[in-house]
C-alpha cells in the first residue's frame, strides 16, 4: 500500500476514513442527520475530503448536500474523473451531475478543487409509506394510493375477485329469466 496523502496524515484521527468507500455513504447519510444541518466529514487515504450535511433552510431544506474537495492538485483535468468515482461508491448517482469548480493557487503552482452534488427535491418527495402495511415506498402519481409490491399484488387479486363476483351477480337475473 502507498503512503497516505499528506492531507490524511493532517487531519485528526476521527476524521480519517479508513474503511472501505462502499461503507462511507451510509456512515455519511446517518451522521448527517444527527448533526442536524453541519458537515459531517472525512479525509480518504489519498487526500480527498468528503463531506454531507442536511441543508438547513431554504429551496433545499432537509436534502442532503454532498461535498468532494482535493487541494494541491498537479494534474486537476483528473478531478471530475475522481468526483464521479466518489459519487459512485457513495450510491448517489441519482442526485444526477455534480458541481464542480477548480481554483488555480499560483504560488504553489497547483489547483483546488470542490465538487458539490444536491439531492433532488424531487427525489425525496417521491418517498411515501405503502397504504396497507406502511412499508418505505416510491410515490406513484398514476396510482390512487401508494402500495408496496406484496400489497399491490394482493389489492390486485381483491380487485379480480370483486369484479369476478360483481359480474356473476349481475348475470344471475338473466340466467334465471331464460
Ligand atoms: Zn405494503
Amino acid at each position: 500500500m502507498s503512503e497516505p496523502h499528506p492531507e490524511f496524515l493532517a487531519a485528526p484521527e476521527e476524521h480519517r476514513w479508513t474503511k472501505p468507500l462502499a461503507e462511507l455513504g451510509q456512515v455519511l447519510r446517518d451522521r448527517a442527520w444527527k448533526l442536524e444541518g453541519n458537515w459531517v466529514w472525512f479525509v480518504v487515504p489519498h487526500g480527498a475530503l468528503v463531506a454531507m450535511r442536511v441543508v438547513p433552510k431554504g429551496a433545499h431544506a432537509f436534502k442532503k448536500q454532498l461535498r468532494i474537495a482535493r487541494k494541491g492538485m498537479k494534474e486537476p483535468q483528473g478531478f471530475a474523473f475522481e468526483v464521479r468515482t466518489f459519487i459512485k461508491h457513495l450510491g448517489l448517482e441519482a442526485w444526477g451531475e455534480p458541481h464542480i469548480e477548480l481554483t488555480a493557487d499560483p504560488d504553489a503552482g497547483t489547483t483546488n478543487g470542490t465538487a458539490t452534488l444536491l439531492e433532488p427535491v424531487a427525489l425525496g418527495a417521491k418517498v411515501a409509506k405503502c397504504a396497507r402495511c406502511g412499508k418505505d415506498v416510491q410515490h406513484d402519481p398514476a396510482f390512487k394510493e401508494d402500495l408496496c409490491n406484496v400489497c399491490a399484488l394482493a389489492a390486485g387479486a381483491e380487485e379480480v375477485a370483486t369484479r369476478a363476483a360483481a359480474q356473476s351477480q349481475s348475470q344471475l337475473p338473466l340466467d334465471e329469466a331464460t
